[in-house]
């Protein structure tokens, strides 16, 4: 496995392999990122993970300084699933002196995370289109976990003529529910209890959706209610959009994505599920 943080020298290493899959993540890794190694590992002939938690898509008030960070057992998690290159790049590397450009999807900014976090995902877009092109990949590998992350990247694919199948893997859970998550160690004991509610929450709504009932807005409620007995849980927002474009839905037709943002505390947690 080489591990490699300059980026000139990560294009060398890149060039020795025809299909690449690249799995982008911001370190501190859990079975949902091995999850999409493993995925990849049977669809490319090498594996290269890119670990570097991207400064830009944090807000000023945001947890970047005390994201957790252990690059040495990353590495021996990604030796052991016979990963071939790893990219650990430093901030340095990535946004130079005078860097100067951004990806915007200015339609993301406006719903769910987007609105909720100002700024976030002209970071993240931005930081793809930089690995992207960097590492060149045959097919990029991204969780469902970060569902509007996934549609703001298949977005700029698309629009930018880049190259690249872009790959969506399924949410890896614990055994109650909740989303496996680099933030859930954030979680004390009684917090990591009252976390499961958000799984809770979208299995109730789920099962509302499979008998019959298609009103956005008696979804919500049914989430809400269930968010609501778990007092510890502050909802930032409660959604059911359209999948693609991530508007809010009245009625449901073609399917639909439910999605949460919580407060646990200090802990801001993520969940969806996709309905249809
Ligand atoms: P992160 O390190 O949080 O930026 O995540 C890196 C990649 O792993 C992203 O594509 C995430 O969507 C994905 N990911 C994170 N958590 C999970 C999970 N529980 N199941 C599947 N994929 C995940």
């Amino acid at each position: 496995m080489q591990v490699i943080s300059a980026i000139e020298a990560v294009r060398q290493a890149r060039a020795s392999y025809t299909t690449l899959g690249l799995v982008p993540t911001m370190g501190y890794l859990h079975a949902g990122h091995l999850s999409l190694v493993r995925q990849a590992h049977q669809e490319c002939g090498a594996v290269a993970v890119s670990i570097f938690v991207n400064p830009t898509q944090f807000g000023p008030n945001e947890d970047f300084g005390r994201y957790p960070r252990d690059m040495q057992r990353d590495l021996s998690l990604l030796e052991a699933e016979g990963v071939d290159l790893v990219f650990t790049p430093q901030p340095s590397e990535i946004y130079p002196v005078g860097f100067g450009t951004e990806v915007v999807l200015a339609a993301a900014e406006e719903v769910l995370e987007g609105a909720a976090r100002p700024g976030h995902f002209r970071g993240v877009a931005t930081v793809v289109c930089k690995l992207l092109n960097i590492l060149q990949p045959t097919r990029a590998y991204f969780g469902q976990k970060d569902a509007q992350q996934t549609v703001v990247v298949r977005q700029m694919v698309r629009d930018l003529n880049m190259p690249y199948e872009i790959v969506v893997a399924p949410t890896i859970r614990e055994a109650d529910g909740l989303a496996l998550s680099s933030r859930n160690t954030y979680l004390n004991a009684e917090q990591r209890q009252s976390a499961t509610v958000l799984y809770r929450a979208l299995r109730a709504a789920s099962e509302r959706y499979a008998t019959g009932e298609r009103s956005a807005a008696v979804l919500r409620e049914v989430m809400r209610t269930v968010l609501a007995s778990e007092p510890a849980v502050q909802p930032e927002y409660v959604s059911v959009a359209d999948p693609l474009s991530l508007r809010e839905l009245e009625a449901i037709s073609q399917g639909a994505l439910l999605s949460m943002a919580v407060r646990l505390g200090s802990v801001r947690l993520i969940d969806n599920m996709v309905l249809g």
